[in-house]
């Protein structure tokens, strides 16, 4: 499976640093990836980045494809501002948006309706981990957000308390997650590691069984560190 390394600017970003990932692009051509600005930068960021091999993606949908949703934005519509992924169950989203597996599983669903790739975003907490809980958490996740019918899909197993962090579970942890992640997503499903990657960790992360790429927040609002991270891949 061909890596794929995803940046989620989340409220940040600019142009400039779009500029400059489509220099770096030239450099490498073995690793998938994909940024994933704010909404309002997507369709300028994808013309920044066409013809360069880096993809564009949304960092939340709506289910519905229209309709009187204020503040909202569709699947349809990040795929018509030049969008090919879209992150939707991020542990954000699920804290800050109560959003909870059945909407996010809408929201895959609505990705795929509109020819996108969902990312579907898992991971315990702090407490669920210290009380042994962790794959427990993330199979009711998986079983909960996964949309019917075998189109492409990502998902990205993020510890909660890993995001922003610093911290990052021991390879062995991340390997042991992916592996059970694997037996029940399959072999097809890419399976990504975020939380906390970086320049200096990501050699170690990506090398790990049934780690097929990574999400990456912090380190991918400077377009050095993050493809130091996509060479890392
Ligand atoms: C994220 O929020 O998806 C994330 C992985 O953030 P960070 O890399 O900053 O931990």
């Amino acid at each position: 499976m061909t890596p794929l390394i995803a940046g989620n600017w989340k409220m940040n970003g600019s142009l400039t640093e779009a500029d400059r990932l489509a220099v770096l692009a030239a450099a490498q051509s073995r690793v998938e990836v994909l940024i994933c600005p704010p909404f309002t930068l997507i369709g300028e960021v994808s013309r920044r980045l066409a013809g360069t091999g880096i993809a564009v993606g949304g960092q939340d949908c709506h289910a519905a494809a229209s309709g009187a949703h204020t503040g909202d934005v569709s699947a349809e519509m990040l795929k018509d501002a030049g969008a090919s992924f879209v992150i939707v169950g991020h542990s954000e989203r699920r804290q800050d948006h109560v959003e909870t597996n059945e909407v996010v599983r809408a929201k895959a669903a609505a990705a795929h309706r509109a020819g996108l790739t969902p990312i579907i975003c898992v991971g315990e907490t702090q407490d669920e981990r210290r009380a042994g809980k962790a794959n427990d958490v993330v199979a009711r996740q998986i079983e909960g957000s996964l949309p019917a019918g075998g189109k492409a899909m990502a998902i990205a197993y993020e510890p909660v308390w890993a995001i922003g962090t610093g911290r990052t579970p021991t390879a062995s942890d991340i390997a042991a997650m992916h592996a059970f992640i694997r037996r029940q997503a399959g072999a097809n499903v890419r399976i990504l590691y975020g939380g906390s990657v970086k320049p200096t960790n990501a050699k170690e992360i990506l090398a790990l069984p049934d780690v097929d790429g990574a999400l990456v927040g912090g380190a991918s609002l400077n377009a050095d560190d993050f493809f130091a991270i996509v060479c890392a891949a």
